[in-house]
This record gives C-alpha cells, structure tokens and sequence, in this order.
C-alpha cells in the first residue's frame, strides 16, 4: 500500500529516488544564496514559516519545492567568502555525496546486525586515525556528534577511570563516590566552554573546573599549571584530568601538549586534547609538529566538521587504551548482549554514550578517498596563510588593532572608535549587525582580555586575499558610519 513512499528493489521506487533527489539538488542550485545571508531578520524569518506543519493531505511537489526554496534562501551560505564567523565550514561536493548515501542506506551504528560493513569500516578508519595521531596499538575510539560530545567522553572516562583508580569505585555502578566533591578538571583560561559543559553533566559542578593561566599568545603556561596543580594538592584537592587544547576557538592557539604531558602523569591526571580544531594539523606535513604530545594523550577530540570540511555532524572521539570504554559499557539483551563480543560480533555500542547513531565515517572516508593526502594539505594550509594575509592587511590599517598573531586559521582584531566618546561593545556589535543584515557577511565576535573583539575564521580555502581584503575595507566603512 505505501510501496512508493520507500527506497525498495523495486525499479518504480529507484526512478522515484533518483528524480526526488535530483530534484532536491536542483532546488538547492537554483536557490543556492548569492551573498553571504539573505539578511532576514528573526521576525521576518517568523513570519516566513506558518504554524501548521502536518497538512490533512500530502502537498504538490511545487508547493514542496516552495517550502524548500524558502529555508535554502534565507540559509547562511557556508561557502560564501563572507561567512567567516565560526569554525563553521563549506562541506566538501564528495561528501554532499555520501551523505545522500550515508541517509539511502540509514545505518544504525549501535550493533552489527544494523551496520555490518559500516560497522567494518568505521571501526577500521578509526583505528587508522589513532595511528595518524600516534596513540599506541591500544587505542581505539568512536564517531561522535561533535567536539561538545568528545570533550564530554573524554572527561566522562577520566572522572570514571580516576574513581576506580582512587577509591576502587565504580561510578557507572555507584555514582558518584562521596569524595566527589575534590574533584578538580584543568584547563586553559581560553579551552572551549563544554569543559565547564561537561563538568556540570558529569555531577561534579562548574566549580570543579580550573582555569589556568596563559602566555602571550593564548597557550596555557606551564609554571601557571604547575602552581595550580601544587595548590590543589596542598588543599587535599584532586587534579583529576587536565585538558590541553590543540586549536582555542577564538585564536587557535596550541597549548605544550608534550609539557603538558609531562607533568599529568606524576600528578596521576589523566591528559584530554581537544584538537577539535587544530587535530586537521596532522594532515599537513607543513604544521603536524606543532601536535607534539599528542601521541602521549590517553583521549582526543578530533571534528571533522571543521578544517576536514565535512557536513555537520562528524567528529571522533579517539582513546589511548581501548580497555578504558568498559567503564561505560552496557549490555542490553536486544542489541548487543554480552555473548556476542565472546563471538567476535562487534557492537559499537558499548564505545558510544548515544544508541542509534548515524554513518558518518563514510563521508569523512569518501572525502579523503576523492581529496588525497596531498589537496587535503593543501587546503589546510590554504586557510592558515588565509588567515595570516587578513592579520598583515590589518596590522597595516591603522584604524583596527589586531589583538594576536594567528595561530590557525582564525584572526580577532580591534576596530578603534574614531572618538573616544564611543563604546567599542556597541560598535563591535553594530559593525556586526550591519554586515549581517545586509548579507553582506557574517563575521564573529568575541572577547580578549574583557576588550569586545571582532574575528574572523578562516574556512574557506576557494577564498582569494582580495576577498579578505574588501571584507576588512568595507568593516572599516561601516564602522565610520555606524559610529
Ligand atoms: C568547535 C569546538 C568544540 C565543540 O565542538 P562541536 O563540534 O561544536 O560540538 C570544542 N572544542 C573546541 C576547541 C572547538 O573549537
């Protein structure tokens, strides 16, 4: 009865797929934005979507199309030079690909009987990726929605790890233990904010984070990390994982991984990177030894959604002794009961906090089969000499004060109000606004050293210097009149 609603073997149903999905990929050329954003307000977007979403009968395909056309044009348009906020990417045409295969196919990744080559394939292309961060033979890791998710497994294993080893506990059994409450996470005064995130998910509180101090170029100062490690210790505190950051969202800055190392493991702190931004280094033999220490790491957050130009989501989670996942194993008799791994049926189930999870390892694999080592490199160290050509035209511009040498592919910088008598916080914000509801791009934000700064990150390796060049023109106009 609903044969045609569904991909079958059936030759009507595969001529209904390829029509519906080639018609999708038209829409999105033919409404594909041509600036940066439409410019489209919060009340103008309201007003664009009507209230009922389950109409009594199916629409037309015109009607349909118009639904489409809506959404894909007031769409910020990834790929255009002038989004250049976040770590927030073009995907790559390969893996616009595969995710039309990845959703056809709908793998589920949490048991083998859902996902039995992909379950193959992800399983394989994450050990490699633990290889290509030099973990030891013992690691193994997972595909996750995102660094947030990463960071969060990271610092769940340490917490559950660092109770067994302390009070020979088991939090998956017992919560948490009632000395919980000296537990201390380290991390940079700039780390990413799901550090925090994640200490509040995990029972011990934000408070249990500390924020370490750092040098001139937004690293974390190893003499700073020392102190603090000597005064937890001398309050009875406990330095439970230290997160070293490979790539800081606002200034890609790269903590001393391989110091940083060296003094977690006296300390018995068990050492997280989140190289969610900075791990693409590793594939550019022009920048991979900034990395040093990785391969010291007992867990890493790598996305693939940033500087490997993948569609949203596609992350890893990797791990330096794989024996750690059965802290958070769970078997459950559907899915994936314990005699299954006595047989060798591998359910990645047990590796992941999510069940049903999707197959992202193809698009990341398919992307690298298409690219090669050698344009994958190129592409990373595009946007870093991208970045590096924005910070020199500003440094030369007297009207906007760059606030650090980059360090990746971003670049935060100062726009001086041409009289004292303006408030940088609201001249930041309407230089912002007015770019945004132009559409003529949307640029980031964020703030140094309690200064409102606006920031550019580079994603987008098709961009020219020129285009750079207009963009810092037209924030130095606007800022005359938004003033
Ligand atoms: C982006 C980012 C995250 C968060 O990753 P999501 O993929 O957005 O969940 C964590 N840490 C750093 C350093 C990041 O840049």
């Amino acid at each position: 009865m609903f044969e045609s609603e569904f991909l079958t073997s059936s030759a009507e149903s595969k001529q209904s797929y390829r029509q519906l999905i080639s018609r999708a990929a038209e829409i999105v050329c033919e409404c594909f934005p041509s600036r940066a954003y439409s410019g489209a307000s919060v009340s103008d977007l309201a007003a664009l979507i009507s209230g009922d979403f389950l109409p009594e009968q199916g629409l037309s395909s015109d009607q349909i199309a118009a639904t489409f056309s809506s959404v894909i044009s007031n769409s910020v348009a990834v790929s255009d030079v002038g989004t250049i906020a976040h770590l927030h990417c073009p995907p790559l045409l390969a893996s616009l690909a595969a995710e039309v295969v990845i959703s056809a196919l709908n793998q589920s990744m949490d048991s083998f009987d859902q996902a039995p080559i992909a379950t193959i394939v992800e399983q394989k292309l994450v050990r490699w990726l633990c290889a290509q961060a030099g973990l030891p033979a013992t690691a193994d890791g997972t595909f996750t929605a995102g660094g947030s998710q990463s960071n969060y497994m990271g610092l769940l294993l340490a917490r559950d790890a660092f109770l067994n080893k302390q009070w020979n506990w088991s939090a998956q059994k017992r919560g948490l233990h009632p000395d919980s409450g000296r537990l201390r996470i380290l991390c940079s005064e700039v780390a990413h904010f799901t550090v925090e995130k994640s200490a509040a998910q995990l029972g011990l509180g934000t408070d249990a984070v500390v924020r370490v101090a750092t040098d001139h170029q937004f690293r974390m100062s190893l003499p700073a990390l020392r102190k603090e490690i000597d005064q937890l210790q001398a309050q009875s505190l406990l330095p439970m994982a230290i997160v070293a950051t490979a790539g800081t969202t606002d200034f890609g800055s790269i903590d001393p991984i391989a110091d940083i190392a060296q003094i977690a493991r006296p300390a018995g702190a068990w050492l997280h990177v989140d190289a969610a931004y900075g791990g693409a280094l590793l594939f550019s033999p022009r920048q991979r030894g900034r990395l040093a220490g990785l391969e010291a790491a007992d867990s890493v957050s790598i996305d693939f959604h940033k500087l490997f130009w993948q569609p949203i989501p596609c992350s890893v989670f990797l791990l330096a002794d794989a024996q750690q996942f059965d802290l958070i194993k769970m078997h459950a008799d559907y899915l994936n009961p314990e005699a299954h791994e006595a047989v060798g049926i591998p359910d990645l189930v047990t590796k992941s906090v999510l069940t049903s999870r999707r197959f992202d390892a193809l698009k990341l694999w398919i992307s690298f089969q298409t690219l090669g080592r050698e344009k994958l490199a190129q592409m990373i160290d595009r946007t870093i000499s991208l970045a590096n050509h924005a910070a020199e035209v500003i440094r030369r511009n007297p009207r906007l004060e760059l606030m650090c040498e980059p360090q990746l592919s971003t670049v935060v910088f100062r726009v001086r109000p041409i009289s004292p008598d303006i408030d940088s916080d609201q001249l930041s914000a309407r230089i912002r606004q007015q770019l945004f509801h132009t559409g003529r791009a949307v640029i980031g934000h964020t703030r140094v050293r309690n200064h409102p700064c606006l920031k550019f990150t580079c994603m987008n390796p098709a961009a020219h210097e020129t285009d750079l060049e207009a963009l810092i023109e037209q924030i130095v106009q606007v800022s005359n009149t938004a003033s």
